[in-house]
Formats: structure tokens, sequence, C-alpha cells
């Protein structure tokens, strides 16, 4: 009998390459996902709710395979040692977590596997590559983006691999705890109902998405991916992709295949793998750098004047009540589906780092707790790149204008008519910058500024030289 440990990050049967060799190996396999609160970094509150889906959609297919899920809860090494014992598996296989702080608690597992006399196998499948495999010509990590990218292509992933047809459970199953018993779903006020409305979690949904996606979005995907309106501008396999719902290499796969057999698809899909690749880059710096989510990548960053913020302007940030439409529909998004298009999330940093001067790592944690896509590599990356301190950074004082990048990228105003139905009579000239509509304007469209629509919370030019000025004297503050 084997032991087949279920990660947070590989939910499915398809392309997972510890289940596969599990299930070729070993006579009898045991899954088994065990919920560890002592993780390195808790999952967010959005992540939950996925978690709680995916796991429910995952135990139907593994049932359905032959072999049942087993639900545990506890600290990974005492939950796995008590199965072990219950089960009297001799094999342990399990997806690699790159997660920055998980190698000592898999290298803790494997150490006591090693004293048991029992072997314990760790395989990839969360990303393209292992993050060891893609090197500078020095031996280094890469910190720039292109030439990685195209280390990444010169090497070229493995083909993923089928789904095994067929899985063998023992007589002996062990107990099970329920999923509810697990209590990845909210506790008291129940916000998930727009989260809900949005996605349906788990493999067989990532697969559909997928499907639709090559129909209806693939043939745009360069020039509609800067359109926040658009329904299948992007792929939104995000959230898929970060519970392993739909492994990269099987993406990474379809892509090339569809491109091989269709040439006007692709360009296409080229620019989604290369997406893929901000990932897989991601990824290559979270393994580099472990304090990624609270130290600054550029030592000229580390002094860097940003604030505490005053909770309520923190707050308006938060909830959507800036006063700037294209932010309000952004984080209002993110608060009622758990994501936001990722032009928006570009918008939103860059005002909380630059224009409000916020620590970037309070809009870090308040991702990290309402993504459903809320990922221990690209939540933090992303951040540092928007706030310049990251890797291949934008520079710092290349502010974004939430007002220009508004009309040019939501020109008929659609998505923030949606977000902030309070702005949706608007007329289109007047919907990304709302204070500066006359007020016969305002009038007619039933806004009353202050009242139904906040007025802007802080002005634009004067917290543009600001940034700019803390910017010109980072360093040099203690
Ligand atoms: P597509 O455009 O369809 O891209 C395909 C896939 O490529 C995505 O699913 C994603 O896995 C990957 N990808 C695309 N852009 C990026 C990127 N910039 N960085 C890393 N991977 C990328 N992405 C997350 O998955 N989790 C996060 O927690 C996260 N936090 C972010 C925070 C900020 C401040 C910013 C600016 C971006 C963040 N991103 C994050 C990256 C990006 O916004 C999302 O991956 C993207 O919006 C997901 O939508 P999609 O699946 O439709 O993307």
């Amino acid at each position: 009998t084997a032991l087949y440990l279920v990660t947070a990050q590989s939910l499915r049967l398809d392309d997972n390459p510890a289940l596969a060799a599990a299930a070729r190996e070993a006579d009898h396999i045991v899954p088994a996902y065990i919920h560890d609160e002592t993780r390195p970094r808790p999952t967010g509150g959005a992540a939950k709710w996925w978690l709680h889906h995916a796991l429910a959609d995952h135990a139907r297919d593994l049932a359905r395979a032959g072999a049942p899920l087993v639900l545990r809860h506890g600290a990974l090494l005492t939950e796995v040692e008590k199965l072990v014992a219950e089960t009297g598996a001799r094999t342990l296989y399990l997806q690699h977590d790159p997660t920055p702080g998980m190698h000592a608690v898999e290298d803790a597992l494997h150490h006591w596997a090693e004293e048991n006399g029992i072997v314990c196998r760790r395989f990839g499948g969360h990303l393209l590559f292992d993050p060891v495999e893609i090197r500078t010509g020095a031996g280094k990590p890469y910190s720039v983006f292109t030439p990685f990218w195209r280390a990444c292509i010169e090497l070229g992933p493995r083909a993923p691999i089928p789904a095994p047809e067929k899985l063998s459970a023992p007589d002996n199953m062990p107990a099970t705890l329920s999923l509810d018993a697990l209590g990845l779903l909210p506790r008291g006020v129940d916000w998930t109902g727009g989260i809900a409305a949005t996605w349906e979690p788990g493999e067989t949904a990532a697969h559909k998405r997928l499907d639709h996606f090559i129909e209806a979005g693939l043939r745009g995907y360069g020039h509609d991916r800067d359109f926040p309106a658009l329904e299948d501008g992007t792929t939104t396999l995000s959230p898929y992709l970060r519970f392993g719902n739909i492994s990269p290499r099987r993406l990474f796969a379809r892509l090339a295949d569809i491109a091989a057999m269709e040439p006007a698809l692709a360009q296409g899909a080229a620019h989604v793998q290369r997406e893929l690749g901000w990932r897989e880059f991601c990824w290559h710096l979270a393994v580099a750098k472990p304090d990624l989510a609270t130290r600054p990548i550029r030592e000229d960053f580390t002094a860097f004047p940003w604030h505490e913020p005053d909770p309520a302007d923190l707050k308006r940030w938060q909830r959507g009540q800036t006063g700037f439409p294209i932010i309000d529909a952004g984080m209002r998004q993110l608060w009622q589906t758990g994501w936001m298009h990722n032009r928006v999330r570009m918008i939103v940093a860059s005002f909380l780092a630059k224009d409000m001067l916020t620590d970037w790592r309070h809009g870090e944690a308040w991702f990290w707790d309402t993504l459903v896509d809320a990922d221990a590599a690209s939540n933090p990356a992303n951040w540092q790149w928007v706030a310049g301190c990251g890797a291949d950074a934008a520079p710092f004082f290349r502010i974004f204008n939430p007002t220009l990048q508004s009309a040019k990228f939501d020109g008929t105003g659609d998505y923030i008519r949606r977000f902030v139905p309070e702005l949706a009579n608007l007329p289109d000239a007047h919907i990304h910058e709302p204070h500066t509509a006359p007020a016969g304007v305002l009038h007619a469209s039933g806004v009353a500024l202050g009242r139904t629509y906040p007025l802007p919370m802080l002005d634009r030019s004067m917290a543009r030289a600001r940034a700019l000025d803390a910017y010109q004297a980072r360093g040099t503050t203690p």
C-alpha cells in the first residue's frame, strides 16, 4: 500500500506525476489530504473557499477512479505518521510544494520516512520546470524575465502525462473527516455568494473553461487581454492553476497543439504561453528569495519611506470607495468575485503603493485574503513589480494614471458600469472622472458626489509629486 499525499496544489488526476507513479508502482493507494493550519502562510479566505470546492470535486474523481480521498486536519508530519500506522503504507508519494518554507517541512517528512524505513518520493507538477533546471550561464537564478523565458523555451517543458485509468484502494481504508470538518468555509457571515455565482472550481471545470477560451478568446488574446470588460479577453484559469486543477504543462501543450493545427491561433497561443512564463518566473523568484512577500528584492528599496496607512484610507481602497471609478470597479470586482482583471490589478496596486504611498505589503495582504487565485509567488512578485522594488520591475517613476488607463482600456465604461452601478448613467465622456463633470450632467445621471459616489480621496498631482520625492530620497531615510 502507498500513501499518496494530495496537496492544495495538486487537485487533479491529469498530468499528476506523483499520482501516476503511485498508480503504476503500488498495488493499493490511499489518497489523503491533510489540512495543516501551521503551514508557513495560512491560506486566505477566498482561496479557502476554492480549496473546499476543489477538494469536493477531486474527492469525487478519485472515488470514481477507485480510491476515495481521506481527509485529515492537523500537523502534516503527525498526521502522516498516523496514516502510515493505520494503513501499513511503505511508500509515500507527493507533489513537491515550492512555496517558501515548505521545503523544510518536506525535508522533515523525508527524514522521518527514512528513519522509519519508508520510501518518500517527491515529484514536480506545479511548475513547467524544476526551478533549479533554469539557470543563467553563471549558474545563478534569473532576475530578468526575457532571458529566463528564452531559456525555458529552449529547454522545452516535458510532455504532460495522462490520468491513471484506474486506482485501487486497500480493503482497510482509514477513517476520514467530513469536508466541512476542515473548516474551510466562512463560519460567521457567508460572504461567498458572489464568488460562488462566478466560479466552478475543479478539474472538469478547468478543462471546460480552457475549451471555451480556445473557441471564444484565443484568437484575440494579444489585444483583448488588456480590456477588463471583455468576458473572454483572458483565460481566467489562474485559480485553476493555483490549485493544480489543471497543470501548466497540460495548458502549455494544449496551446502548442492548437498553434500547430491552426496557424491563425499561433500568435495568441504563444502569448498565453508567455504569460504562463510569468507565473513560472514568479515561482523562480520565490524559490530564490523566500522572503519575497516581506522584503523588497531591490536593495535600494529596503529603506523606502512607504507609509503605514490611515485605517480609514486603507478601507476606502479595499472596499472600492476611492472616488476613482476604475479603481473602485477593480476593488469591488475583487471583493464580489474573488478575482480582478490583470490590467486593473496593476492600476489599483500602483495607486496604493505610489499615489497613497502605502506600504505595498498591505495591498499584498489584502489580495492574499480576497483572491481565489492568491498565490505565494505571483502575488508578492507582482506587487513588487508594480511597486518598483521587484525583479525586472516597472520603474517606480512610471506611475499609472487611473483616468488615462480607464479611458484607454475601458473607453465606454462597461467595466465601471458593471461594478460601480451608481455611475451607470454617466455618459462615456465623464465616467472615468466624475468629479470633473458639469453639475447638470451629474444631476441628470443621478450622481451626487460625496453622497451617492465619493469625491476623489486624494489630489493626484500632489500625490504624484509626493511619490516622486520619496523615490528621489529612497535609501537616505534610516
Ligand atoms: P491570462 O491572461 O489568461 O494568463 C494565463 C495565466 O498566466 C494566468 O492564469 C496566470 O497563471 C499566468 N499569468 C498571467 N499574468 C501573470 C503575471 N503577471 N504574473 C504571474 N502569472 C501570470 N496571479 C495569480 O495567479 N495569483 C496572484 O495572487 C496574483 N496576484 C497579482 C497581484 C498583482 C498586484 C498583479 C498586478 C498581478 C497579480 N497576478 C496574480 C497576475 C495576474 O494578474 C493574474 O495571473 C491574471 O490576472 C489571471 O487571469 P487569467 O488567468 O485570465 O490570466
